[in-house]
C-alpha cells in the first residue's frame, strides 16, 4: 500500500485530522456548491483508492464515470508522461498528431461522421444545442424548438440546463433558453404530440443517469428517429454517462437491434478517463449546420486528451465484453439481494452502469457503505448508482456485493426509522 513518491505537503496529507482541516479550508475559501462525503481521497491504483491514513475503498462510482480504467493504468501514465513532456497545449490554432486518430476511431466506433472536441458534457451539449439552432435556423427562423425528456440531465451551463427536465436544477436561473418543450419518457403518443415543424431538435439520454439509471425502450427511440425524419429536426443523444463502452457496446445506442442512429450525438466522461474531453460526433447532414467560425474552444483536442483517449479506445475495443460480462454477473448478485431486502425496489441498467432503486432515501447507506470501504453514490434520492471501473473482475464485484449486504443488513435494523419500508420478509 505503500507509494514510492513522497506525498506532497497539502493541508491534511498526514493521518490525523485531514479531513477537518481540508473541510475548515474549503468552507472558508470555496463557493458552497458541493454536499461532499466526508471523505478525503489522496491516491488510487486499479479498482482501489485510498485516503490520507491508508484506508483503502473499492471505487464503484469512478468519480462519476470518468476513470474508466480505474487509477494509475499504467499504459495511460505511461503516454500521459510521455506527452507531458513533449506538448501539453497548443491550441486550435494550429494541427496536432492526435485530433484526426481521435476522430477517425470516434467515427469508426459510431457510425457517425464528424467530431468537434471539448472539454466536459455540458460543453459538448452547448455545442450540440447551437447545431440544432443553426439547423433550425437555416429552414425556417421559427424552427427553433428543442424538444426534451422530463427527468434528463444535460449539464450546468444555460444551454444545457435549459433542456434538464429536472425543475431543481433549472428553477434558480429562470428564465432559461426559449424554446424547450419537455415530454415524459417513454411516451410515444405525447412525443408525436409535441414534435412539429418548429421542433429543430429531439434530445434523449438513452439511459437517463442523474434521473436514477432509467433506460429508453427501443420502440421509444425508434418514434423519435421517424418523427425527427419527419419533421426534419436533428436527433441528438446525450451518452455523455451512458457512453463509450459503459453499458458493453462502444455507445448505448448500439444496443438497439436494429440500431438506431442518432444525427448528433455527445460523449465525455470516461472519454480519455480523468483527463477532461467531450466531444460531438455529427453525420454529414448535422455536420453542415456548423460552418467556419461559428463554434471553438480554446483548450478542445489538446494533444494530451487526445493522446490519452486513442490509448483508451485502443484498449476499449478489447473490454467491451468483459463489460457486458461483468454487468450481468453484478446485476445478477443485485438481484440475489433483492430476494433477501424487501427494501429493494428494482435493480436496473445495462452493463457496468447500474441502479439499484430503494424504498427510501439512500444517503445513509452511502455513508454506511463509505465506513465499510466502498465508493457508490445516490441519485434521484432513492437509487444506489454503481458505475464501476471497467476493469473491475467478479473478485471486486464479490467484494462490493459482500459490503452492500452488510450495509443492507444495517439499514433492516434502523426499521424505526423507516417504518413499514423494510422487514417484511
Ligand atoms: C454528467 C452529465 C452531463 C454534464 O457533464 P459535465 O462534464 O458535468 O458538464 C450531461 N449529461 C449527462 C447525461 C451527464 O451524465
Amino acid at each position: 500500500m505503500s507509494t514510492a513518491s513522497p506525498v506532497p505537503v497539502l493541508p491534511g496529507n498526514d493521518e490525523t485530522g485531514a479531513l477537518d482541516r481540508v473541510r475548515a479550508l474549503e468552507s472558508e475559501y470555496l463557493l458552497q456548491t458541493y454536499a461532499r462525503y466526508p471523505l478525503v481521497l489522496d491516491r488510487g491504483k486499479g479498482c482501489y483508492v485510498f485516503d490520507p491514513s491508508g484506508k483503502r475503498y473499492l471505487d464503484f462510482i469512478t468519480g462519476i464515470g470518468v476513470n474508466a480504467l480505474g487509477h494509475a493504468h499504467p499504459r495511460l501514465v505511461k503516454v500521459i508522461r510521455e506527452q507531458a513532456g513533449r506538448l501539453l497545449h497548443s491550441s486550435n490554432l494550429y494541427y496536432n498528431a492526435y485530433q484526426g486518430p481521435l476522430a477517425e476511431r470516434l467515427a469508426k466506433a459510431s457510425g457517425l461522421q464528424r467530431t468537434f472536441f471539448c472539454n466536459s458534457g455540458a460543453e459538448s451539449m452547448e455545442g450540440a444545442l447551437k447545431m440544432v439552432r443553426a439547423h433550425g435556423r437555416k429552414i425556417h427562423p421559427d424552427k427553433y424548438e428543442t424538444v426534451a425528456l422530463h427527468n434528463s440531465f444535460h449539464g450546468r451551463t444555460f444551454g444545457a440546463l435549459s433542456i434538464t427536465g429536472q425543475e431543481k436544477y433549472r428553477l434558480d436561473f429562470e428564465p432559461l433558453l426559449p424554446g424547450a418543450r419537455f415530454v415524459p419518457p417513454n411516451d410515444e403518443v405525447a412525443l408525436e404530440q409535441v414534435v412539429s415543424d418548429r421542433t429543430a431538435g429531439i434530445v434523449i439520454e438513452l439511459i437517463q443517469g442523474e434521473g436514477g439509471i432509467f433506460p429508453m425502450s427501443t420502440e421509444y427511440v425508434r418514434k423519435a428517429r421517424e418523427l425527427a425524419d419527419r419533421y426534419d429536426a436533428l436527433l441528438v443523444f446525450d451518452e455523455i454517462q451512458c457512453g463509450v463502452g459503459r453499458v458493453g457496446r462502444h455507445f448505448a445506442y448500439q444496443l438497439s437491434d436494429p440500431i438506431v442512429l442518432p444525427d448528433v450525438m455527445v460523449a465525455a466522461k470516461p472519454l480519455a478517463c480523468g483527463i477532461p474531453l467531450g466531444v460531438i460526433i455529427a453525420n454529414e447532414r448535422a455536420a453542415k449546420s456548423i460552418g467556419p467560425g461559428m463554434h471553438g474552444s480554446t483548450f478542445g483536442g489538446g494533444p494530451l486528451a487526445c493522446r490519452v483517449a486513442i490509448e483508451f479506445m485502443d484498449i476499449l475495443d478489447g473490454l467491451l465484453p468483459h463489460i457486458e460480462n461483468m454487468g450481468r454477473y453484478f446485476r445478477a448478485q443485485l438481484h440475489d439481494l433483492q430476494r433477501k431486502f424487501s427494501f429493494i425496489r428494482e435493480v436496473r441498467g445495462q452493463g457496468l452502469m447500474i441502479g439499484v432503486e430503494l424504498s427510501f432515501p439512500g444517503k445513509q447507506l452511502v455513508l454506511d457503505a463509505i465506513e465499510q470501504g466502498l465508493l457508490i453514490n445516490c441519485t434521484h434520492d432513492t437509487v444506489l448508482r454503481f458505475l464501476p471501473p471497467y476493469i473491475a473482475t467478479e473478485k471486486e464485484i464479490d467484494r462490493a456485493v459482500g459490503i452492500l449486504k452488510r450495509v443492507f443488513k444495517l439499514a433492516s435494523k434502523r426499521a424505526d426509522v423507516h417504518p413499514g419500508d423494510v422487514h417484511q420478509n
